[in-house]
C-alpha cells in the first residue's frame, strides 16, 4: 500500500514528471562529458525498414537525445538487408569512438535473427540492455546497463518513495525485454517476486496477493479488479491501440469514449483504467505514466554508457 493512501483517492504516478526529472539530472553529465572528453555522449540508432511506429519512436528518441546535447545520428538501412550486412553494420558502430550507445530498434524484419543482430553490438554500447552479457550481470547483481522500461519503473517507485523492500511484488509478464528484468530488478530491491506468464493456473488470485502489480502482458484491459488486492501499487506497462467499439465500451469511461468515437482508436494499457482507479492505492496511467521513463532512461544509460567510456564517472 503506498503511504498517505486514505482508502479514497489514488496517488496517480506521473511518469511525465519523473521523466522531467531524470531529464534535467541528465544535462549537468552532458557538459561534464564534454568537459572531459572534448566530445558529448553520442547514440546512434539502428533503424532498419519503414515501420511506421519505429519510424515514430526513434524520432522521440533522437529528439530528446538533441535536447540533451547527446550526439545522435540515425541509421537507415532498408527493410531486405541480409542479417550479416546488418551485423557489419552494428560492428562498425561498436569501433566507433564517439558512439557511445547503439540502438537497434526492435521489431526488426522477419528473415533477420534478432537474437543475434542483438548479441553483435559490444555491451559496453548496449544502450538499451538487452544483451545477455547485461542481462546476466543484472541477474548476477552487478552494475550495468539496464533495460529502459524497468529500470524507468524502479526509477517511478523510488521517487513517489513507494516501499519495495519486504513487499510482495507479481511481474505478469516474462518477456526479456520487460517482464523478466523487471522480476531481476525488483529482487534487487528486496522486493519478494512471483513471475507470472501465459501459463500461470489461477492468475488473478495470485496478482490479488500482490502489493505491488506490474502487468507487462499486450493485452488491453485484460487486468480488472478481480486481479487487484485493494490499497494495491499497479504498474501498467502495456501500451496497446482500442479499435473495436465494443471493446471501447468495456474500457473506456464517457469522457474517453467521446474520444475514442472522435479519433477511431484509443491507447490503453493491460490493467483496466477504471478498475485500476478504484482499487489500487497508487497506480501508473496510460498514457502518461511508464511510457514517458523510457526514453529518459535511455538517455541516461547512453550517458552511463559516455562516462564509463571516457574514465567520467
Ligand atoms: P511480449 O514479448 O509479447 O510478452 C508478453 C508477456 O505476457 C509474455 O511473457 C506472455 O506470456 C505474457 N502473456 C500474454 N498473454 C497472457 C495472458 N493471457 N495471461 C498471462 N500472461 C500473458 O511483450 P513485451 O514486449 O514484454 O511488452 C508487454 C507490453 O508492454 C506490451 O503492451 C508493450 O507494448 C508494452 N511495452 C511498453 C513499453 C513502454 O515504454 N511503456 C516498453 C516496452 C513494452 P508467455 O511468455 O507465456 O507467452
Amino acid at each position: 500500500m503506498c503511504p498517505g493512501y486514505s482508502g479514497f483517492v489514488p496517488l496517480i504516478l506521473d511518469g511525465n514528471r519523473i521523466r522531467d526529472q531524470i531529464k534535467a539530472e541528465c544535462l549537468p553529465r552532458v557538459q561534464r562529458v564534454i568537459a572531459h572528453a572534448g566530445r558529448p555522449p553520442g547514440l546512434a540508432v539502428v533503424l532498419v525498414g519503414n515501420n511506421p511506429a519505429s519510424q515514430i519512436y526513434v524520432r522521440g528518441k533522437t529528439k530528446t537525445a538533441s535536447e540533451l546535447g547527446i550526439y545522435n545520428e540515425t541509421i537507415t538501412p532498408s527493410a531486405d538487408i541480409p542479417g550479416d550486412e546488418l551485423c557489419g553494420l552494428i560492428q562498425s558502430l561498436n569501433g566507433r569512438p564517439e558512439v557511445d550507445g547503439i540502438l537497434v530498434q526492435l521489431p526488426l524484419p522477419k528473415q533477420i535473427d534478432e537474437q543475434r543482430v542483438l548479441l553483435e553490438v559490444a555491451p559496453e554500447k548496449d544502450a538499451d540492455g538487452f544483451h545477455p552479457y547485461n542481462a546476466g550481470l543484472l541477474a548476477t547483481g552487478q552494475p550495468g546497463l539496464r533495460p529502459c522500461t524497468p529500470a524507468g519503473v524502479i526509477e517511478m517507485l523510488k521517487r513517489y518513495e513507494i516501499p519495495i523492500a519486504g513487499k510482495h511484488a507479481v511481474v505478469v509478464g516474462r518477456s526479456n525485454i520487460v517482464g523478466k528484468p523487471m522480476a531481476m530488478l525488483l529482487l534487487q530491491e528486496n522486493a519478494t517476486v512471483t513471475i507470472c506468464h501465459s501459463r500461470t493456473d489461477d492468475l488473478p488470485a495470485i496478482c490479488r496477493s500482490a502489493d505491488i502489480l506490474v502487468a507487462a502482458i499486450g493485452r488491453a484491459a485484460m487486468i480488472t479488479a478481480d486481479y487487484i488486492k485493494t490499497g494495491a501499487v499497479v504498474v501498467d506497462v502495456g501500451m496497446n491501440t482500442v479499435t473495436n467499439r465494443e471493446e471501447a465500451m468495456r474500457v473506456f469511461d464517457a469522457s474517453r469514449l467521446e474520444a475514442f468515437d472522435k479519433r477511431g482508436s484509443l491507447l490503453v494499457g493491460d490493467v483496466h483504467p477504471g478498475d485500476m482507479a478504484r482499487v489500487a492505492s497508487a497506480y501508473t496511467p496510460v498514457p502518461g505514466g511508464v511510457g514517458p521513463l523510457t526514453i529518459a532512461m535511455l538517455m541516461r544509460n547512453t550517458i552511463e554508457a559516455a562516462e564509463r567510456r571516457t574514465g567520467v564517472a
